[in-house]
């Protein structure tokens, strides 16, 4: 049945961006796999709620600068809507999008009783003091008051963002309710009520993932050679796993380049040298190398920690790498996909690999709530048992269909929202 004019998929829409097309096309590519109805698919190709402000920000120089601020809301279907705030210089309404679907699909593989969110400030966050960025976090969270909650949207840190960003947000929220709410951002400080294991979260889930899929490959992880590309929270913890569990990490990067060294870096004392200092800029360990020979440099696993868009048409074909692992969200391009699945690379899939950070942030506000607190212990072993269970479904999956890894983990997650939907229907 043909659209009705009206209908969206005819419309110039305000966050069709690349990033949010890609996002759709990888779900289009998923909806015939999944068996799903083409109007309940329909549905979910398009965010709940686009929300953008402006935020005044008074800078240290005594000038105010106003900056754009988003919060996309892709599906409410499960449960609240959840996700980061990211503070880039290229955050669009489009970028948020994209990344609030990817959101609702790895709550859903996860079996998280949420859907998708993802917001940010287009900002320089490096250039800012603290102080301007406690303002622009403060006076964004209070913008973001009509559409947040902890039982209908709660944010958590993403690029640029960290613990203290979420304990602005969680006391700016809780000075407009008169009592202190923690359950309303997770990812922040353990005195205020965040998770022991938050911090580690997604790198060691990303180990986790990596360590489930050697098992399956018949690869032992302690004589895997190893590229990270990214050095924040992502992958410089998941640098630290890996080397705690005898794999050789030869290259790690950060914003200021790559190091390399053949036999294996130090990585506990890069990550001592990068906290210290804020980046690996001046550091003496290795070789330098740029981001693109990193990428294309010969090991066992590449670990994907930076940002979107790393691997495309034009580098997949020269990827070295015998595994691609995403710790961060959408690195590799749909037609990547395609040139890796060619050359037998298996791409373990951010939906699936980066959901650690997620996993960890449900069991933060599921104690929020219950005023209870688990140790770190009790909550890697419930982290494990999740990620084990989604890898599991998704490897079995994939194999089952002849598909690649991320059409396994889109098609779990699709069939877990598209059935909540038709579930509850369409109202009224
Ligand atoms: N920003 C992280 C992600 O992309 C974590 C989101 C959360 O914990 O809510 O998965």
């Amino acid at each position: 049945m043909a659209s009705p004019p009206e209908a969206l998929a005819h419309a110039q829409l305000e966050w069709d961006t690349p990033l949010y097309r890609m996002a759709v096309a990888q779900f289009d590519q998923a909806v015939p796999v999944a068996g799903i109805a083409e109007d309940t698919a329909e549905r979910l190709r398009y965010p709940e709620r686009s929300t953008i402000v402006s935020i005044p920000v008074r800078m240290d120089s005594g000038r105010r600068v106003v900056f754009p601020g988003y919060r996309v809301q892709h599906s409410s279907i499960t449960g609240p809507t959840k996700g980061g705030i990211r503070y880039d210089a290229d955050v669009t309404l489009g970028e948020c999008a994209a990344l609030a679907m990817w959101m609702t699909w790895k709550c859903s593989l996860l079996r998280l009783p949420y859907g998708g969110a993802k917001g940010g400030v287009r900002c320089d966050p490096h250039g800012m003091s603290p102080g301007e960025l406690e303002r622009l976090t403060r006076r964004f969270t209070s913008e973001l008051l009509p559409i947040i909650g902890p039982q209908e949207d709660i944010a958590a840190p993403d690029m640029a963002t960290n613990e203290q960003t979420m304990a602005w947000m969680m006391d700016t929220y809780s000075m407009q309710r008169g009592y202190a709410v923690p359950e309303i951002v997770t990812g922040k400080p353990i005195s205020i009520g965040g998770s022991v294991f938050r911090h580690e979260a997604t790198g060691a889930g990303v180990v986790m993932v990596v360590s489930r899929a050697c098992d399956r490959l018949g690869w032992a992880l302690a004589e895997q050679r190893c590229v990270v590309q990214g050095f924040g929270n992502v992958g410089g913890i998941a640098s630290l796993e890996l080397h705690a569990r005898g794999a050789s990490v030869t290259a790690v990067s950060d914003v200021s380049g790559g190091r390399h060294s053949p036999d294996g870096l130090d990585v506990p004392s890069l990550f001592e040298y990068a906290r210290e200092h804020g980046s690996l800029e001046n550091c003496d360990a290795g070789e330098r190398i740029s981001n693109d020979e990193l990428l294309e440099l010969e090991c066992d696993i590449l670990v994907l920690a930076a940002r979107e868009d790393q691997i495309n048409a034009e580098n997949a074909p020269h990827i070295q790498a015998r595994m691609i692992v995403e710790g961060a969200n959408g690195p590799t391009s749909l037609e990547a996909d395609a040139v890796l699945w060619e050359r037998g690379i298996p791409v373990l899939p951010d939906i699936l690999t980066n959901a650690g950070g997620v996993t960890v942030s449900y069991f933060e506000w599921v104690q929020d709530l219950g005023r209870l607190f688990w140790t770190r212990d009790e909550i890697r072993a419930k982290l494990e048992a999740k990620l084990s269970d989604a890898f599991d479904r998704v490897w079995d999956l994939a194999e089952e269909r002849n598909v690649t890894l991320r059409m396994g983990a889109l098609v779990a997650g699709i069939r877990e929202v598209s059935e909540a939907l038709e579930a509850r229907g369409i109202f009224p």
